[in-house]
């Protein structure tokens, strides 16, 4: 063992957010946006790494969703929505959160957060009755201000699923039961934003809505509740810390016949990451029927209103039915706080030091390899290094770094930090002739960030080395 082995786990220390947070922010994952006005509550930028880490989840769940399967189809539809459509779908009227205000301090907060009934702010309990607050976000659309000319910014990708299902339906030939996934921002005016990036105003979600034959739904939904947990494993997050929760009769959102919830033990407590809905036929129900008046009234396609029915046709049975659809639905922002939650680790090295390592899967790692120079004013250790990186990138397997500041302690530090799987280091034993030269080849050393052991690897093998460690 060197005296660099890891010891242990700091088992003492759970995970903090504060400790998340200081991290994001000093290695470039995630920074309060606007910060040098104060910043905006509630929104969140992501940096240099944040970014990789984002794309990278987003990548896993589009391969698992659309590319595994041959039942799924992919969209990318528009932010600014229809005031209809989310009049049809219900949520103009009831898309809103109970909110209480503090009569002596002014703040204002959701009911259901409350604790003991008593102000966050300055512990009062003169509060007002809870009333419904709407969280969508408005703005207007033209360059003429009225009544009538607003629009809304999508409070969930799903309802832009329901509206192209027709379009997509017609120009992909399927069949039930299919899919159609999205991966895309959505706003909610959330009444108290909190816990970094776990409740924001702007965010992401990776939403399938997966249509099948009424009746079939049940069984559909218990199919993707298990295969949606097991996703979730892959990403690397532990069996013990995610849980299935069904929610109560009451607790079900409108359009919902049953959800469950999968939870997450989130440094601030066992929270939402994904909602898994059975939306029933009510969003396609809704969207058909008004679709159907609005044209009569305005007396457009009288005679053929077809376009507007969200229907699927069985032409053996000679039926015509409303599709019922699941949706599991995800926030990429509270994916990336899981992946980070889960991989921060704290670990007291032999020699007493302590290092924090982020043990994130190699997929969803931000840098896949670090090529290091150990001179930086080197040219013949420098250009290697180039051309191995070069080597690599060529891989396609996400960010390679040539990283030349010339201090390798602090590089080795700063990748096992920020997740870096594995360091190559060109050294100047890679340059001459010596001992570690394998059958009078050039060799590099190769770190691992878990076990932080190193190996010499012949150049020549690096590609299908680092190939093989990323199973590509
Ligand atoms: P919550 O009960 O926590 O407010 P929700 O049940 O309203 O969440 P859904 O409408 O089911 O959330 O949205 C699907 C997913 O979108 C959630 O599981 C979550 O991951 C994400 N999400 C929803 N609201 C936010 C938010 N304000 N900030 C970040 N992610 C969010």
């Amino acid at each position: 063992m060197s005296a660099k082995t890891p010891m242990a786990e700091d088992s003492t220390k759970s995970k903090n957010m504060n400790d998340l947070v200081a991290l994001c922010k000093r290695r470039g994952f995630i920074f309060q946006s606007a910060d040098i006005y104060g910043g905006l509550q509630g929104v969140y930028d992501y940096g240099p790494l944040g970014v990789e880490l984002k794309n990278n989840l987003k990548a896993a769940w589009w391969r698992s969703v659309v590319y595994e399967r041959d039942d799924v189809e992919g969209l990318d539809a528009a932010i600014l929505s229809n005031k209809l459509v989310l009049r049809y779908s219900g949520h103009e009227a009831t898309f809103a959160d109970p909110m209480v205000d503090c009569r002596k301090c002014k703040s204002r907060w959701r009911a259901d957060h409350i604790k003991n009934g008593r102000c966050e702010k300055c512990g009062s309990d003169d509060l007002t009755e809870a009333r419904p607050f709407n969280m969508m976000f408005k703005t207007t659309v033209g360059p003429i201000v009225d009544e009538e000319s607003y629009a809304y910014l999508r409070p969930e990708t799903a309802q832009g699923i329901f509206t192209n299902f027709r379009n997509v339906l017609d120009s992909t030939s399927r069949r039930l039961p299919f899919g159609i996934a999205q991966i895309g921002k959505a706003f909610r005016n959330e009444i108290t934003p909190r816990n970094f990036i776990f409740r924001v105003r702007e965010f992401e979600q990776m939403e399938l809505e997966f249509f099948v034959e009424p009746g079939t739904d049940d069984d559909w939904h218990k199919k993707w509740v298990e295969a949606r947990i097991d996703w979730w494993k892959q990403q690397g997050l532990a069996s013990d810390n995610l849980v299935a929760y069904h929610q109560k009769a009451d607790e079900l959102s409108h359009y919902s016949k049953a959800t469950v919830d999968i939870l997450y033990r989130f440094p601030h407590g066992l929270e939402e990451l994904e909602g898994i809905a059975n939306r029933t036929d009510f969003d396609l129900g809704s969207h058909s029927k008004n679709q159907k008046e609005l044209n009569l009234k305005a007396k457009v396609m009288e005679n053929n209103d077809s376009t507007a029915k969200l229907t699927v046709r069985d032409t053996e049975a000679n039926t015509e039915s409303v599709p019922f659809v699941i949706e599991p639905s995800a926030g990429v922002d509270r994916g990336v706080l899981a992946i980070i939650t889960e991989a921060y680790t704290e670990e007291t090295l032999e020699n007493g030091n302590k290092r924090i390592v982020l043990k994130i899967k190699p997929h969803l790692a931000p840098i896949k390899v670090a090529v290091i120079p150990l001179a930086r004013n080197n040219e013949a250790l420098v250009s290697k290094a180039e051309s191995i990186k070069k080597t690599l990138q060529a891989l396609g397997l996400g960010r390679i770094l040539l990283e030349n500041t010339g201090n390798i302690g602090k590089a080795y530090r700063r990748h096992d930090e920020v997740g870096t799987p594995i360091c190559i280091t060109v050294d100047f034993e890679t340059m001459t002739e010596s001992e570690n030269k394998i059958a009078g080849e050039e060799t590099v050393t190769v770190r691992y960030r878990d076990t932080m052991k190193q190996e010499r690897i012949a150049v020549s093998k690096l590609a299908d080395y680092v190939r093989k460690f990323f199973n590509v």
